[in-house]
């Protein structure tokens, strides 16, 4: 396996700058990291998986090293497909730890040669998550500063928000 390859997986439904911020992180730490988008429709998406490839490729495009892919079924399979070593996963706040240390920990079951790491963000973006985002936006919330102007045009388009606000 490559231990210069590390494979960051999630949803990303939508991407937030809280991601972007971990990706760069990231990056710092492997020469090749693959952002890897779960498919998986238990987690009902309010992107489809190609318009959440979009917008991860449009929001990285200028940031190198970075592959953009999908992926289903077992992570732990995925990565060793990739032949990557690493899973890089981001920490906001104790809320996040149980379930992510859970993941973990069955992942280093299912196969102990893939190494978990964890990132913590800029913390600004510690409240920062894709459904506070999407809440926001369903609402007709400023995003600024929060996700990509490529991704917030998506969310208006989504939730059917006037891009100039009328008066
Ligand atoms: P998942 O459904 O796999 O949790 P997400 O897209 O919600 O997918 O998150 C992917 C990863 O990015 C997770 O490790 C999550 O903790 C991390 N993450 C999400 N938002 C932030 C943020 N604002 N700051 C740091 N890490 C984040």
């Amino acid at each position: 396996m490559n231990q210069q390859c590390a494979v960051y997986p999630g949803s990303f439904d939508p991407p937030t700058n809280g991601h972007l911020d971990i990706l760069l992180r990231a990056t710092q730490l492997f020469p090749k990291v693959i952002v890897a988008v779960t498919d998986n429709q238990n987690k009902n998406p309010s992107f489809t998986l190609e318009e959440r490839l979009t917008m991860l490729r449009t929001t990285t495009s200028k940031m190198h090293n970075i592959k953009v892919d999908s992926f289903s079924g077992l992570l732990v399979d995925y990565v060793q497909q990739s032949r990557a070593s690493v899973i890089i996963r981001g920490l906001r706040a104790v809320s996040d730890f149980e379930y992510e240390f859970q993941m973990a920990l069955m992942n280093r079951r299912l196969n102990r040669s893939v190494i978990t790491v964890f990132l913590m963000p800029d913390e600004s973006y510690t409240y920062l998550s894709s459904s506070v985002v999407r809440e926001v936006a369903r609402h007709g919330g400023s995003l600024r500063g929060l996700v990509h102007p490529s991704v917030e045009k998506k969310l208006k388009k989504l939730y059917r928000i006037p891009s100039h606000p009328i008066g």
